[in-house]
Formats: structure tokens, C-alpha cells, sequence
């Protein structure tokens, strides 16, 4: 029976938030959450002229060891994330599919020049993560700038939106089957 999300750390997430993240996740989307341990060669999905990671190629590897029971499998790390079309990703997720990948690289306020602060870094995670395993459940770009599945490129605008569906994007929640394998 598929009734697992399995969080897949991978390069160096900080485990403390990873427990914070189960717990939220568990909440949004009533499902039971564990932590899976793959081991991921990073350099290849390393791109050597951008300096990045190309996260469809993550997808690919979850999509291969996922276990049996995987109801939705989510890709959570530190390394800075890539679409050939895009200079950069916060995550990346199948539309209607089982796998998604999130990454704390431009999530931190380090990155911007600000000093560290983990509860606004947890908090954009927990965001990015239910907006990409949004998308596996057939959701897609939202207009209302408070809702979760409103597209972000800057770190603003995750910092406006919450952490829930709004309304009309909960009810889609509702109504989708889970994809048949
Ligand atoms: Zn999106
Ligand atoms: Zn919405």
C-alpha cells in the first residue's frame, strides 16, 4: 500500500530542521512521514560550467529508488539547484507525479548577504517543500499571493505567502486521486 512521503536528505540538510519539516508536512498532507537514506552521487548531477546541480536529474534518481510503499518521495538539500531554462531553482517537483526536490541554498539569508536566521529559513522550507509536492498533486501556479502555490522567485515573495492551500487550491487537493503507478 502507497502510503508513505519519504524526506531523502542529501548533501548536508540541517537534521534538526529535517524533524521540523516531517512534522509540518505530516499536518498539511495527512500522511505518514519518514526519513530514507539514498546515496546520491552529487557530481553526477553536477554541472562544472554553471557550478549547480541539475534537479530534474535528482528527480530521475528518486523516481528509480523509491520503495514500494512511496506515496510521495521529497528531495531536501543544500546544494544550489538548476533547470537548463532557469538561472537557478528553489526546488522543483513532477506535475501529477511522486517525486519533488527542495533547497535550502537560496532559502538562507546567507546567501543575501543578512545574518543567519533558522526560523526564516525553516519557515521558506516548509513553504517551497508543500508548494513542489503541491505540484505532484496536480496543482499549479496560484494568483492569490498568499497561497502556497503562488510561483516565488524571489525569497520575498515566499516570505508573503503562508504555508497553507488557499481555498480554491484546497479543494483541487481534495478532489485529486493519487496517480496509478
Ligand atoms: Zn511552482
Ligand atoms: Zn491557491
Amino acid at each position: 500500500m502507497r502510503n508513505t512521503l519519504y524526506i531523502v536528505p542529501v548533501h548536508h540538510p540541517r537534521l534538526e530542521n529535517l524533524e521540523l519539516l516531517k512534522q509540518a508536512l505530516s499536518e498539511v498532507f495527512s500522511l505518514h512521514v519518514e526519513f530514507l537514506n539514498l546515496e546520491l552521487d552529487i557530481e553526477a548531477v553536477f554541472n562544472i560550467r554553471r557550478h549547480q546541480y541539475h534537479s530534474t536529474e535528482i528527480l530521475a534518481y528518486l523516481l528509480d529508488r523509491m520503495p514500494d510503499d512511496t506515496e510521495r518521495i521529497l528531495a531536501v538539500t543544500d546544494l544550489d539547484l538548476y533547470i537548463p531554462i532557469l538561472t537557478f531553482v528553489f526546488g522543483e517537483a513532477q506535475l501529477r507525479g511522486r517525486a519533488a526536490v527542495v533547497s535550502c541554498h537560496r532559502l538562507k539569508n546567507e546567501f543575501y548577504g543578512i545574518p543567519a536566521d533558522n526560523d526564516i529559513l525553516m519557515d521558506r522550507l516548509i513553504k517551497e517543500a508543500v508548494h513542489e509536492l503541491g505540484h505532484t498533486y496536480g496543482l499549479i501556479h496560484c494568483t492569490n499571493y498568499a497561497c502556497v502555490m503562488h510561483a516565488s522567485t524571489y525569497v520575498e515573495e515566499i516570505d508573503i505567502k503562508d504555508y497553507h492551500f488557499c481555498p480554491a487550491c484546497q479543494a483541487l487537493l481534495a478532489g485529486t486521486e493519487p496517480r496509478q503507478p
